[in-house]
């Protein structure tokens, strides 16, 4: 069993917020202790009495506090809670265990483990504090303990660490006698900065030190942090603090104070514990700004730091390069605990927005091994493509000049191909489900000479072809498992009334000639339930055990002729009373337009049809509309003063056929020698007179036969009209 100390004679009680060195302090002054590290030699059973000073919340164990009971008579938790031990779980970072102190059986408290503390901490012997609580109370805070904290809140103002005359450091003792032990200047009298104006650096602090308290105080309604656990908020800003000490002091992004201070400029390896607090102030601030609006604030603070003037080159240059530290240490390394996935997620999400188009992201660490990230990622190389599409790079570029895959171009100097993940992947998946043209042919039934044909139509897809550039042909799977399904819904049984059936082959022999439908086109109009197909009982559905009837293809045929208004060459030939040669000389020279319904095959709007015989007459019509003889318009026609659309001479069509249009306008402008005459008001005998005299402009298009009175004259509208005036 240890001896317990005796109690102090002089007891005092813990201020607000008091330190124990701070309290420890008091009590050696109060009980006239000199040197005053006399009580911590107490507290820890050190014998001797020389001078020995230690940090005795270090040295914090259950056998140090029974004797601190025993000398302060304090209670336990009341002086464990003076320790910084208590902000532990808030500094320690999560990959390390916090320690515990078994207080009793049943309580066991957070401790410190390893080297945390020192660099987080200020150390005893170089404290900050605020004037103006000293005033009121000359005691130490445990509050101005972290590093992290640089201001008071109660007053508004920063923390002084310095005494004001000779800027030695100040310790704890010259806390409590309120005065620099070096120089004796008073450290009440200090003029601290005050920071009343600077809304978002207190709203720093106020943040900061709620997370060392633990009082879970929700802050300005201006500004929202995430909702994170506080040890990850804590160990992310702290990280961006000790980044941000790489900084130049001129970087516009730093939160600054209006008021002229120590520079920031000399903060490159720096201990943490030797920030000024007008330099923690600011840092902490800074780091602040990245999460009050989480995460567009994350990205304005990573945009800011990789456009920092002191990198002098151009920034996009690779996320390495733009963020160096930050990239390495942080993003790469302690932010990689599963506590940091919120800062993970918001970085990933800011890389591919930033760099995804450049040649080093695809190279560096975080895309490789970052799953999540790169089903993100919406850009890859070609060496990935390759991978993904089993093929070579040759065929990628092959994929992007025919349009199946976009470019992308690299944002640096080499722009290098890139291409979109998710278009790569649809390819892969469709080429994946494609089998070669024996394969297709096999699960139909049918001939590889066919499968083009269909194809061309659209009753298969192919994934890769011959005409698009490929050097074979894939046909896409599930259009053939498609069309065969459909086929079969469509399939009868052959019944007792056997039709006149014939296979695919014979079939479509047949009726190309017939309607220019070849094979694939029978099974086209078989899908659309326009042409029925049958099958033999017990034969497995494929195309070639498919049968046709022959006088069901014809009546399908014109039963879809008809639905649609088509002719087929033998109806057009019927109703424009003409024969297969003229036809086909009309459909050659443009007269008539055919349907390009099918290749091969002659079919016809039964519209357009009816219009042409609407627009168009032959030679008997043309003479009543002319108001001449038939044999007139035959003669006008043969020596070309009268436009026929076909004819003997044109077509090699047996009767002449004109526009209604044409004979109009020739009507407009010939005359008879009666209405010439009539027009002028002379006698028909003035009139032959003119003409005879070169007067007017005469057709006559009997020239060389013999003369039969002047019937066979027409005389010119426009000339006619010209004389009218002289006359
Ligand atoms: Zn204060
Ligand atoms: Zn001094």
């Amino acid at each position: 069993m240890s001896m317990l100390p005796p109690s102090l004679l002089r007891r005092r009680s813990l201020l607000p917020d008091e330190s124990l060195p701070s309290l420890l302090m008091r009590l050696a002054k109060a009980n006239h202790y000199d040197p005053p590290s006399i009580v911590i030699g107490l507290a820890l059973a050190q014998k001797g009495e020389k001078e020995y000073y230690t940090d005795i919340s270090r040295s914090l164990s259950p056998p140090i506090l029974e004797r601190l009971i025993a000398l302060t008579k304090i209670d336990l938790l009341a002086l464990y809670s003076s320790t910084y031990h208590r902000f532990a779980p808030t500094i320690t970072p999560p990959d390390i265990a916090i320690g515990y102190l078994e207080l009793t059986n049943n309580i066991a408290m957070p401790l410190f483990t390893g080297k945390i503390a020192q660099s987080q901490l200020r150390p005893e012997f170089a404290v900050q504090f605020c004037p103006k609580c000293l005033r009121s109370l000359a005691y130490h805070r445990l509050i101005w303990v972290p590093v992290a904290v640089s201001a008071c809140l109660e007053h508004k103002c920063l923390l002084i660490n310095r005494c004001p005359q000779c800027g030695k450091a100040v310790k704890i003792r010259d806390i409590i006698e309120a005065y620099c032990s070096s120089c004796k200047a008073s450290l009440i009298e200090t003029e601290s900065p005050q920071v009343n104006d600077d809304k978002f650096g207190l709203f720093s602090q106020q943040v900061i030190q709620s997370w060392f308290l633990r009082d879970g105080i929700s802050h300005s309604a201006l500004f929202s942090v995430p909702e994170q656990p506080v040890n990850a908020l804590y160990r992310f800003i702290d990280g961006l603090r000790m980044a941000l000490m790489q900084v130049k002091s001129d970087w516009s992004y730093l939160h600054r104070l209006s008021m002229e201070m120590q520079p920031t400029s000399s903060m490159v390896k720096m201990k943490a514990q030797t920030l000024t607090p007008y330099q923690s102030y600011c840092l902490y601030a800074t780091a602040m700004k990245s999460i009050v609006n989480w995460p567009e604030s994350f990205y304005d603070f990573l945009d800011a730091y990789r456009m920092q003037p002191t990198k002098g080159k151009q920034i996009n240059h690779s996320v390495g390069y733009d963020l160096g530290n930050l990239y390495y240490n942080w993003l790469e390394g302690y932010w990689q605990n599963p506590i940091f996935t919120f800062v993970q997620e918001a970085f990933n999400h800011y890389f591919v927005k930033q760099y995804s188009l450049k040649h080093e992201v695809i190279k560096s660490g975080r895309y490789r091994t970052n799953r999540e990230l790169v089903k993100r990622f919406s850009y890859i190389t070609v060496m990935e493509a390759t991978d993904l599409l089993h093929t070579s790079p040759e065929m990628i570029k092959f994929l992007v000049q025919i349009g199946r895959l976009t470019k992308y171009e690299s944002l640096d100097v080499h722009k290098y191909l890139r291409l979109d993940r998710s278009e790569v992947l649809a390819l892969q998946a469709k080429w994946l489900d494609s089998i070669n043209l024996d394969e297709a042919a096999a699960l139909m039934g049918v001939s590889i000479k066919v499968i083009p044909g269909m194809v061309r139509i659209g009753l298969l897809v192919a994934e890769q072809s011959p005409p698009e550039g490929f050097h074979y042909w894939r046909i896409n799977k599930s259009s053939v498992t498609g069309l065969m399904k459909m086929l079969d819904e469509r399939c009868y049984e052959m019944g007792k009334n056997r039709p006149l059936v014939m296979n695919l082959t014979n079939a479509s022999r047949w009726s190309v000639t017939k309607s220019g439908l070849d094979s694939a086109h029978l099974l086209l109009q078989a899908t659309k339930g326009l042409i029925r197909i049958y099958y033999e009982k017990d034969q497995p559905i494929q195309i070639r055990n498919l049968l046709f009837d022959r006088s069901d293809i014809e009546e399908s045929l014109t039963k879809f002729y008809a639905e649609n208004g088509w002719v087929d060459r033998k109806e057009a030939i019927k109703l424009l009373g003409i024969d297969h040669l003229t036809l086909t000389q009309w459909v050659n020279s443009g007269l008539l337009t055919m349907h390009n319904y099918y290749r091969n095959c002659h079919v016809f709007d039964r519209n357009k049809i009816e219009e042409f015989l609407a627009n168009h007459v032959r030679s008997k019509a043309a003479a009543e509309i002319l108001g001449v003889r038939k044999s007139d318009v035959n003669l006008l026609a043969h020596g070309g003063f009268l436009k026929a659309v076909s004819g003997p001479s044109i077509d090699g069509n047996s009767c002449h056929i004109f526009s209604r249009e044409a004979l109009f306008q020739w009507k407009n402008d010939w005359l008879t020698y009666k209405e010439a005459a009539k027009l002028l008001g002379i006698k028909e005998r003035m009139l032959f007179d003119f003409a005879k005299r070169g007067l007017i402009v005469t057709l006559r298009p009997g020239y060389g036969a013999k003369p039969s009175g002047e019937t066979r004259t027409w005389y010119s509208r426009q000339s006619v009209l010209g004389l009218q005036e002289n006359v």
